[in-house]
């Protein structure tokens, strides 16, 4: 019933001529159907334009046979662009939002032979840490039904995890591609700022936010790497730093020296999650790489750091939608001004996680308030970036589980926001220093919840971070369990 090739699997058993892509693509799909009613990972399954597509993939075998994603099913976070599909961020007010241009990251994917098969739930505009802020319901995480997958990118780690693609793409301004990652026991990189162009993904905050890939394995999550990324002239924060061959990087295995920050895991981290994590860095170490201490002595207030940030670019970012510009406008109801339809408009079209996210970006950017948060914000994170700094000049990657908990329930902290933002405290910082970081599968609790490891690296050292990752997983069996839900 469900969907287990990998992306090398794929491309070469399209590339031999033993399947077509329009049956792995139904493949696909059919293992959509089965378990969307159980998991909604999807917001829209774009059915006929991905049979379309495979179609026209077969018709021209040899033309896409050696393409790196030849035939390969994607599933995409609903905040990136694609022409003609229905792009919602999981919002009222862009529910019936139909873009009329792709985003360079998804153009990627299908100039490497990719078969987009729709769009994924998330917490509405990436707001969030569970996908409970989605407008269109929340996403189950497939190893527990009763749990959440993480957020924002809820929809694609619960898509990837459950078998139903073998990739997809995500968002990560604060955690939210390697948290799902890690809380659906599967692989999730966000790639340094910069890395991967943004044209096409609709903006939270945009000195954070970066697209990376979702998969089951590093060597995936590197192929689709090297697809998306580099230079593009219709986003002028794209790096021309050259693109590596990422995955061919992964044969070699380079010294490896693991910085931990053994200070930021005092407190605060579920006993499971500390000795998946110690677990991990005894695995490592037994392998031969060499493991420090290291100190980030700012990465203690990254969380309210994040969050002055994050939410002051957010309120800019969001002013776009005013009723007149895209999407939902409010029938003009009581009011008879514009300001009235904007005001209007906005209430009746945003959740409450992005208006609690609007107010206060615009008080922390208010004349009175701008140096006491803003500013000051912007000062902390320079300090934060510097500690990164001195600590790659000792070590190669910094080490910390991605999450202090894992999988939480549905509903447990939807009323106490504080709790759910502190889901981030190890994730924000490489958002804030710009740096790539990867979650990988580092074991279960002992109810089989997934508990993920992070490894940040330095600015553009994408393939360092991946190598790590890869000899870790090489190392163990996390990789090749599957949830109930897809078994
Ligand atoms: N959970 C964080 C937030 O709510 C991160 C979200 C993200 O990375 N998009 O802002």
């Amino acid at each position: 019933m469900s969907f287990l090739g990998t992306v090398r699997e794929i491309r070469e058993a399209f590339r031999r001529g033993d399947r077509r892509a329009s049956d792995i693509c139904e493949e696909a799909l059919t293992a959509i159907e089965a378990q969307e009613p159980s998991l909604h990972a999807f917001n829209t399954v774009a059915r006929d334009r991905a049979l379309e597509r495979a179609r026209a993939l077969d018709r021209e075998r040899s033309r896409w046979a050696d393409h790196p994603l030849a035939a390969v099913p994607v599933a995409l976070k609903d905040n990136l662009s694609v022409r003609g599909m229905r792009t919602t961020a999981s919002s009222r007010i862009l529910e019936q939002y139909v873009p009329p241009f792709t985003a360079t990251a998804v153009e990627r994917l299908e100039a490497a032979g990719a078969i987009i098969v729709g769009k994924t739930n998330c917490d509405e505009f990436a707001m969030g840490s569970s996908t409970e802020n989605s407008a269109f319901g929340p996403t189950r995480n497939p190893w527990a039904l009763d749990r959440i997958p993480g957020g924002s990118s809820g929809g694609s780690a619960a898509a990837v995890a459950a078998r139903m693609v073998p990739l997809a793409l995500g968002s990560d301004t604060g955690g939210s591609i390697r948290q799902p990652a890690a809380l659906c026991g599967i692989v999730g990189l966000k790639p340094s700022y910069g890395r991967v162009s943004r044209y096409g993904l609709l903006a939270y905050a945009s000195s954070l936010d970066q697209i990376g890939p979702f998969a089951r394995t590093v060597e995936e999550a590197a192929i689709a790497l090297g697809v998306i990324a580099g230079a593009d002239l219709k986003d002028s924060t794209s790096s021309r730093e050259p693109v590596p061959d990422y995955a061919a990087a992964l044969i070699e295995r380079p010294a490896m020296c693991i910085g931990v920050p053994w200070k930021l895991l005092d407190e605060g981290i579920e006993p499971e999650v500390a000795s998946a994590f110690r677990g991990a860095l005894e695995v490592l170490r037994g392998s031969g790489v060499t493991i420090v201490d290291i100190e980030l002595p700012h990465a203690a207030v990254a969380i309210p750091t994040y969050y002055l940030v994050a939410t002051a670019e957010a309120s800019a970012n969001l002013a776009r939608y005013d009723g007149v510009r895209f999407g939902y406008r409010s029938p003009f109801g009581g009011s008879t001004d514009l300001a009235g339809m904007y005001a209007q408009t906005r209430a009746q079209g945003f959740g409450a996680e992005v208006k609690r996210r609007i107010v206060l970006g615009t008080y922390v950017l208010s004349a009175g308030y701008y140096d006491a948060y803003y500013l000051k914000a912007q000062q902390v994170r320079t300090l934060i970036r510097r500690d990164y700094e001195r600590a790659f000049a000792r070590v190669d990657v910094v080490a910390t589980p991605t999450s202090p908990t894992a999988a939480f329930k549905l509903g447990e902290r939807s009323s106490d926001p504080l709790q759910m933002y502190l889901a981030d405290v190890f994730t924000v910082s490489a958002n804030l220093a710009g740096l790539p970081a990867v979650s990988v599968p580092c074991g279960f609790t002992t109810d089989r919840l997934p508990i993920g490891l992070h490894l940040t690296g330095r600015p553009f050292d994408e393939t360092m971070v991946l190598a790590v990752a890869h000899h870790y997983e090489g190392q163990t069996t996390w990789a090749r369990q599957a949830p109930p839900a897809a078994a």
